[in-house]
């Protein structure tokens, strides 16, 4: 399979393949840039149907991390980990441990974490073999699971969208579509319950939906029909690439503001988006509030009032970004880009 070749390939300085016969660990491990810092991602574990798509994703994904570090003004860089495999039926501590010996390899030029389909105690497995594991429950400056962080970062980004779209100046009485309900989505979804948002929500997983339905008072449609609600704000809260030309003409969404990496299909899709007058709260900055979480622990400075204030300065930043689209014309993820691109050319310090 070619990797330079790759569509999604951007110059990422090394992509390591991980096999372990005993355990049957298949893992993809992709370094996009150190320029800022070491590289920092959640490891994901999934089902891949190809191992092109693993690929794929593990190139998108730590391209995204390394925007999303320096768009929060953190010193870190951007990289990913794919495990291939189903999480709830493949998943052994030989196969974390495995890994956490490839993620040691990498001789501190990559921190892992938690994402989609790993948890706080697959990180506790991971550390029995490398140090440069961070989203850990005990130890200096341990930051725990992520996932409270990032949906509290996507509701105050959430808020100042809704703000600049609609004129509102709380979350109260707006409706919003919430697609997928795991650790994020679901912690949005309480919160924007107790602000008094009305929820639609959608998730593969039956359980889930049942529970916002009984708890938050949600009303629960097909997976598919999520795109298709009167809404003011739409929130992917699941998987990548949910915002394409199919999807992108059916919204009747005012905002969309929502938890998932690497939402737009491609770069088309954010004009898209402008064009059809819907505010867009770049992925990567409105969902930064994780990887600031998991920052406090690789650094060593991770107290709450730290991740608060990062967490306070990155939604400052969301707000320029949101202004400058709309005082320039140019489409939201373009300008917040430029940023990274900016700070990313910046020589580096001595
Ligand atoms: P999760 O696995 O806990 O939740 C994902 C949810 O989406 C699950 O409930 C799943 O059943 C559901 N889902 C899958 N396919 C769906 C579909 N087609 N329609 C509706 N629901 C579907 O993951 P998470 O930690 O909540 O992360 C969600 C997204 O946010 C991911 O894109 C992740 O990369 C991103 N993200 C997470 C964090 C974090 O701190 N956890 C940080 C930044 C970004």
């Amino acid at each position: 399979m070619p990797l330079f070749d790759q569509p999604s390939f951007d110059g990422h300085e090394s992509v390591m393949f991980c096999h372990d016969a005993a355990s049957g660990l298949r893992a993809i491990i992709a370094v996009h840039s150190t320029r800022l810092g070491p590289a920092a991602g959640g490891c994901r574990m999934w089902a891949y149907a190809r191992e092109a798509d693993a690929l794929n994703d593990a190139l998108r994904l730590s391209r995204g991390m390394t925007y999303k570090s320096a768009i929060a003004g953190l010193p870190l860089g951007g990289g990913k980990a794919v495990i291939l495999g189903d999480a709830r039926t493949a998943k052994s501590p030989a196969l974390l441990r495995a890994f956490g010996r490839c993620v040691n390899r990498l001789g501190g030029a990559y921190y892992t974490a938690e994402d989609v389909g790993t948890n706080c105690d697959d990180m506790r497995q991971i550390a029995e073999e490398t140090a440069f594991v961070a989203g850990l429950t005990d130890g200096a400056h341990a930051s725990g699971d992520p996932s409270p962080v990032t949906a509290r970062g996507v509701y105050l980004g959430m808020e100042l969208a809704v703000a600049r779209a609609l004129g509102r100046p709380t979350l109260r009485d707006t409706t919003v579509a919430i697609q997928g309900l795991g650790n994020v989505g679901y912690r949005l979804a309480q919160m924007l319950n107790e602000a008094g948002a009305r929820l639609i929500v959608s998730d593969v997983n039956a359980a889930a939906v049942k529970r916002a339905r009984a708890d938050l008072g949600a009303t629960a449609v097909d997976a598919d029909a999520i795109y298709d609600q009167p809404v003011d704000v739409f929130a992917p809260c699941a998987l990548g690439a949910v915002l394409s030309p199919e999807t992108i003409p059916r919204l009747r969404a005012k905002v969309v503001a929502g938890g998932a990496n690497n939402q737009l299909a491609d770069e088309a899709c954010g004009a898209a988006l402008a064009k059809r007058g819907i505010l867009y709260a770049p992925d990567y900055v409105i969902n930064g509030g994780g990887i600031i979480n998991v920052a406090g622990e690789i650094l060593g400075t991770g107290t709450p009032d730290w991740v608060e204030r990062k967490l306070q300065a990155l939604m400052q930043t969301l707000a320029g970004i949101l202004d400058t689209a709309r005082e320039s014309g140019r489409p939201s993820h373009q300008v917040a880009d430029r940023m990274v691109e900016e700070r990313l050319a910046t020589p580096r310090a001595a």
